[in-house]
């Protein structure tokens, strides 16, 4: 049997400045790798992203399994609905299929729900015995899978693509917290699911020890400190490695100083924090209350003591927010020096609290899912425009990646133990700032 898996790209009509950062910052499809893993060994497979390199609409195989995410899923149903026409059977899986399986299964023979493991065995099962004929509609775990059956990635699948950075590793599935934007919880469940140590290291020993490049990780976890004596075991183990990592982390582990000390010498070099925003009102509504405005100035100059750059998220059209946020939060970033910045507009998810609420109150104005891009006003905000909201964060990319702004935020980096990362960082903002610059946003006031 061959199966060609695909990660598709945005519309490519759409062409937006986040769909070029993508392409810059690419990292191979970890979902994609896992269900390479968990398929056996005698069927034939061959990933495609989208995003790196072009679709043959020709190939000869037996299945094409595609993964989506809200703003990929137009994308992903035109190129379902191709390889259909020439007779060959598609699944649609990942967060957007979760989310509205109904409307995937419009565009496919089968739709996986949630995790694959198990599911995409038992497809496969279906498929081998009796054909496409023997497939069932919707495929779904009874169960979330034990953590500790996560296979390791195929990466030796991706291994020649070209791709910037290829060793990332997730550790954990699932989230506590119920952030109402975000679709974490609804897909991987409401409890963080840990992989054994053990096993992680087992998947971390095959991957390092050669060249200086193999030194190099990211971890994919969203809280990468959801659990702390997880995380002090988890470094504890990587110190041996002398090992470089990036990863994502709440606010809170500035609240742990050793384990701010562990994960500095266990090869911490970045983390990705989602602050969100920079009011409290804005934080309480998105449910997000367990960061706490007060600590973040603090909690940064902790961090960065420990010689960890941060890249900041911060998502704009919170009903709080006027147009005057654009301003303070720019203001904010570089009078704390953050090393990078992502900016993103709300975006009200298919399957999240947030898309839920403004279905409710009528306010959900685009419903063509390749805006769901995290760029584009979609929804009607409370206190300005959709065309404010979208012109603020035009304004606010360029702005926040000029070179004044680079300057005042990364002489942070002269201070404590961070000097030295002074040439890549400064390598990585401009080329943030190359992806980002665009025609000229209007001002925001
Ligand atoms: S935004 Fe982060 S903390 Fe909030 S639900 Fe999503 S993964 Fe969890």
């Amino acid at each position: 049997m061959k199966i060609l898996l695909i990660s598709p790209t945005w519309k490519r009509e759409v062409g937006t400045k986040r769909h070029r950062r993508h392409r810059l910052f690419k990292t191979p499809p970890h979902n994609l790798l896992i269900i390479a893993a968990l398929t056996p060994k005698d069927v034939e497979i061959e990933i495609i992203d989208e995003h790196i390199e072009p679709i043959d609409f020709n190939k000869d195989v037996d299945l094409v399994g595609i993964t989506t995410m809200t703003a990929t899923s137009p994308r992903a149903y035109e190129i379902a609905d191709r390889f259909r026409e020439k007779g060959i059977p598609v699944v649609l899986g990942g967060i957007h299929a979760t989310a509205l399986p109904q409307e995937a299964a419009q565009h496919a023979d089968a739709v996986v729900i949630g995790e694959a493991e198990a599911s995409w065995q038992k497809l496969l099962q279906d498929l081998g015995e009796g054909g496409k004929e023997s497939l069932a509609r919707f495929y779904e775990n009874s169960h979330r899978p034990d953590p500790s059956e996560i296979p390791i990635p195929k990466r030796s699948l991706v291994a020649k693509k070209g791709y910037l950075l290829t060793r990332f590793l997730q550790l954990s599935r699932g989230c506590p917290f119920n952030c109402n934007f975000c679709s974490v919880s609804k897909f991987f469940g409401e409890k963080y699911r840990f992989r054994p140590i053990k096993k992680v290291m087992e998947e971390i020993k095959g991957m390092v020890g050669k060249p200086l490049g193999t030194r190099f990780l990211g971890f994919l976890d969203d809280n990468i400190v959801g659990n702390i004596a997880y995380a002090r075991e988890l470094f504890r183990a990587l110190i041996p490695y002398n090992l470089l990592w990036i990863g994502q982390s709440s606010i809170n582990i500035a609240r742990h100083e050793d384990v701010l000390e562990l994960a500095a010498a266990s090869g911490c070099r970045g983390l990705f924090i989602g602050f969100e925003s920079i009011s409290e009102a804005s934080l309480g509504e998105a449910h997000k209350s367990q960061n706490k405005i007060r600590f973040y100035e603090k909690a940064i100059k902790k961090i960065h003591q420990f010689g960890i750059t941060i890249e900041g998220a911060f998502i704009f059209g919170f009903d709080h927010d006027d147009k005057t946020v654009f301003r303070k939060t720019v203001k904010f970033i570089e009078k704390v020096k953050l090393e990078a910045i992502q900016f993103s507009i709300l975006t009200p998810l298919p399957g999240t609290k947030l898309h839920e609420k403004l279905e409710e109150e009528g306010r959900i104005i685009d419903r063509d899912w390749s805006n769901y891009d995290l760029a584009h006003a979609v929804f009607q905000p409370k206190l300005m425009t959709p065309e404010e909201l979208k012109k603020g964060l035009d304004w606010a990319y360029p702005r926040i990646y000029t070179l004044s702004s680079i300057f005042k935020r990364l002489t942070g980096l002269l201070r404590g133990r961070r000097w030295k990362y002074l040439a890549p960082i400064l390598t990585f903002n401009l080329g943030y700032r190359r992806t980002v610059r665009g025609p000229k946003g209007v001002e925001a006031s």
